[in-house]
């Protein structure tokens, strides 16, 4: 097989995926073709089922930040003309945080959730002011800046100069510490980071305040039929603008004219395509290890700038299914953090574990049994899902040993055993009442979608004093990076990226 296309995407993901929707909304017939190496499209944007227990898995998506009235991530799928063919589900609770015997409720009101955990931290009322004020502030600014790149909002400079030479210098961890005195709500504050795959210690403060911003004034929401719904929609939007998603075919090479230096296509185990454009949506370095010929000139500088990129975590995830709802066991929010014991303890375990990535006991214990841990009731947002609920302990790949192997078996069991018994050891009504599990592991992760370390969230947001990040830009000017290493993680940000260039390209074509 050798067909001829204006331009061809590496990888079915979300970026992907909203890439191909817009330009062939604004340029119908533009001749694309989405090669994924599954045998469905999506990536991490994909469920899969287990007819037997009655239960259906999503990989990712617990929550769509961005979803509000005004939110970025509606707009960009209302311009992808999808929004009216999904059917968003607004739990009433942002999350719902258990540490010991107390539970803390942060409701989707953003004055609501300030007042409350103020009555309920009385000591730490003006530091919690100054964080509400900061996320609305330097966490909006942040939150607009596809809207700044496409000229369609202007921040405040002095204020943006405050922001990158302040705010974004410092660890959440240590912002936090300065502002609020009290451990427990330190930790509460810190947890939206997990949605970045991230830890307070790792995550720039100027970042936190963007994502904090992101699900709790852009509005958050789930969708019924989960991350598939989306990816489905998106599909059928390309489909129907002429363009195709082709599944089951690997990319085995991206080929560059060593004269031109321009990208003319890939080649697959069923055929070569050829395009005047290549868009990557894998892992950059993965592209650069294992599909470029990195001996042509100019790689050097861009394979180093990608190999000093640290990854954001990777996820161990425990799927669980109930013998009734989840609810009549005491898990009634659609979202549950399990919180650290000891945060303070928890932070100097993932230090040790970072300094001796491969001793499995250091990670086990800071990952699964110290840190908080994010638990998804999916039978709250989508009761057709089954009675299932996901655990979701943030880790890393280095610990995890090869697949298939008496090691790995063992350590999914203690995975498995970790998980469940964080969850029991506060819902202890579930005893007796789990029907099935499942876990998937980073090893996991990196198998399906080949994101460098089974990364879940593409690369870390870390504080930085740097000016500019260090140069990506390719000597080949028609091959493409798009994904959340490099708009940044989650739905709302790899949409609202992959649209961006969509819709620009579009306009380049006429
Ligand atoms: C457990 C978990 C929970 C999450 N929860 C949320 C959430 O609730 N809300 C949220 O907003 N975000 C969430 N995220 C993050 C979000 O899912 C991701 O940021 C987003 O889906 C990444 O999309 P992507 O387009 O960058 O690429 P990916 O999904 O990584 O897709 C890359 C694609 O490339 C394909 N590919 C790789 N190599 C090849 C090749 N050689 N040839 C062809 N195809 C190839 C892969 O198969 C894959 O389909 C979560 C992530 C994880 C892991």
């Amino acid at each position: 097989m050798s067909e001829s296309f204006d331009v061809v995407c590496v990888g079915s993901g979300i970026t992907a995926l909203a890439y191909a929707a817009s330009l062939l909304e604004t340029r119908r017939g533009t001749r694309i073709v989405v090669l994924e190496k599954h045998r469905i499209p999506g990536g991490y944007a994909t469920q899969f089922a287990r007819p037997k227990h009655h239960a259906r898995f999503d990989v990712s998506l617990h929550k769509l930040s961005g979803m509000g009235p005004d939110g970025n991530l509606r707009e960009a799928l209302k311009r992808l003309g999808v929004f009216d063919e999904l059917e968003p589900v607004f739990p009433d609770t942002l999350f719902r945080a258990c540490t010991g015997d107390t539970r803390i409720t942060l409701t989707k009101d953003p004055h609501a959730v300030l007042e409350a955990l103020q009555q309920r931290f009385p000591d730490c009322a003006a530091g919690l002011q100054t964080i509400f004020d900061e996320i609305s502030t330097y966490g909006y600014d942040g939150y607009m800046q596809f809207r700044t790149l496409s000229g369609e909002y202007e921040p405040d400079l002095k204020r943006l100069r405050y922001a990158h030479t302040v705010l974004k210098t410092r660890s959440t961890r240590d912002a936090i510490r300065e502002r609020i005195p009290v451990p427990t709500l330190r930790e509460i504050l810190a947890l939206p980071c997990i949605y970045v795959g991230a830890f307070p210690e790792q995550t720039s403060y100027l970042y936190f305040l963007h994502v904090w911003y992101a699900v709790l004034f852009g509005g958050s929401a789930y969708l019924r039929g989960g991350s598939s719904a989306l990816t489905a929609a998106l599909v059928r939007r390309i489909e129907r603008g002429g363009g195709r998603v082709v599944t089951r075919a690997e990319v085995q090479q991206i080929t560059i004219d060593r004269t031109s230096m321009r990208a003319t296509g890939v080649v697959t185990e069923i055929g070569h395509f050829h395009a005047d454009e290549v868009i990557v949506n894998t892992s950059p370095l993965y592209a650069l290890e294992h599909l470029v010929d990195r001996t042509l000139p100019g790689f050097d500088t861009p394979v180093a700038a990608h190999t000093a990129t640290h990854a954001a975590s990777s996820t161990t995830t425990l799927y669980v299914v109930l013998d009734a709802p989840p609810a009549r066991y005491g898990l009634v929010d659609a979202e549950t953090m399990l919180l650290a014991r000891d945060p303070e303890t928890a932070c100097e375990a993932r230090a040790c574990a970072r300094r001796a990535p491969s001793e499995a006991a250091l990670s086990e214990q800071a990952y699964w049994h110290d840190s908080s841990v994010e638990v998804t009731n999916y039978h709250a947002l989508d009761p057709t899902a089954g009675h299932v609920i996901v655990v979701n302990a943030l880790d890393t790949i280095h610990h995890w040993p090869e697949r298939k192997t008496d090691a790995y078996r063992g350590k999914k069991a203690r995975a498995r055993d970790a998980l469940l018994g964080r969850l029991l050891e506060h819902f202890a009504d579930m005893q007796g009442h789990v029907r099935y599990v499942e876990l998937s592991t980073p090893r996991t992760c990196l198998r399906y979608t080949n994101n460098t370390h089974g990364s879940g969230y593409g690369a870390l947001v870390e504080p930085s004093s740097t000016k500019h990040a260090p140069s990506r830009r390719l000597p080949v000017d028609n091959l493409r990076f798009v994904s959340h290493w490099v708009s940044g993680s989650g739905y709302e940000a790899t949409v609202g990226y992959g649209a961006m260039l969509g819709f620009q390209k579009a306009k380049d074509f006429t």
